[in-house]
């Protein structure tokens, strides 16, 4: 797989001087569909806005695509390549249709009226947003903002989408529009990185990334992270609650594996286990 993001010896601290994020070491690989966990205040935001040089290391490098976000010539490329997306979509509105407001980034490529078209169009497509082409951005509810916000950064062709808490001010409905959209834009080859406190979001992810006062503590498989039921709460991390329930069950001694972490594994588990007692009854 081809390496995206190279984060080296990274060190940040803001103007106040406290470190916020030391030592870290990170390589992210184009089409990863990455969890980003850890206590509030831990540096998770400070860590993506460095993926886009929207801040620049105190000391250490990040690379996109081998472009180091030091250098200023590369910032227009890199922004391109790393879209952000942020808990508030009305922070991230401009346009005053639904696709003006998605051809405003595209609108600083220097592309053609035509590949603009193709593109705004492509955008609408993947996101469902055809049928509101002429809405003003205001009338939509907030699933349907963050939809156009991402919409807005499929128009510029990234390879990596970073979502900062993206579903936190949403209801149900508009929390399932998101999460559905993240799973098919990352099946179609877009990288993902999702910030979450909701660690059922989380176990949507292939790859768990932890963080804690400033440190990446645990990057793994979000099979196994996530079954790390006692230690995520030890971080103030709640569990999702099918990990907790197996987890319980197992402490009670009853015969399960220890990587249960979605409705699915935890029913074939469950199912397994009942054929065994149905079988020994059997005897
Ligand atoms: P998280 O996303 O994990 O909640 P943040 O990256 O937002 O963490 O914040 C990490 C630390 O940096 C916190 O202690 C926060 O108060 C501090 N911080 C965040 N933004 C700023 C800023 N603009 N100036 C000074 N300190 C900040």
């Amino acid at each position: 797989m081809q390496e995206l993001i190279r984060v080296s010896d990274l060190t940040y601290h803001y103007m106040s001087n406290t470190t916020v994020l030391s030592n870290i070491n990170l390589s992210i690989n184009e089409g990863e569909y990455i969890a980003l966990i850890g206590p509030n205040g831990c540096g998770k935001t400070t860590l993506i806005r460095h993926f886009n040089a929207l801040l620049q290391p105190t000391s250490g490098d990040v690379t996109v695509g081998g472009l180091n976000t030091r250098n200023s010539k590369n910032i227009m490329e890199i922004r391109r390549l790393i879209g952000m997306i942020f808990q508030n979509p009305d922070n991230q509105i401009v346009g005053m249709s639904v696709e003006e407001d998605i051809a405003f980034g595209p609108g600083n490529l220097g592309l053609s009226m035509h590949e603009m078209r193709r593109r705004v169009d492509a955008a609408m497509d993947m996101t469902g947003l055809k049928g509101l082409a002429k809405r003003p951005p205001h009338t939509l509810s907030g699933g349907q903002k963050q939809l156009l916000a991402m919409a807005g950064l499929l128009a510029m062709e990234p390879k990596l989408i970073a979502l900062d808490e993206p579903t936190a001010s949403l209801d149900q409905e508009g929390k399932k529009i998101v999460l559905g959209l993240i799973k098919e834009l990352n099946a179609r080859g877009i990288a993902i990185i999702h910030i979450t406190h909701n660690m059922e979001e989380a176990a949507l992810a292939d790859r768990a990334l932890v963080m804690d006062k400033g440190e990446i503590i645990a990057d793994g498989s979000t099979a196994d992270i996530l079954s790390r039921v006692e230690w995520l709460k030890t971080l103030g991390l709640a569990p999702p609650r099918i990990s907790e329930l197996l987890w319980t069950l197992q402490q009670q001694g009853e015969d399960l594996n220890g990587h249960i972490f979605t409705v699915e594994t935890a029913a074939q588990e469950i199912s397994a286990l009942l054929k065994r007692v149905r079988g020994s009854e059997h005897v």
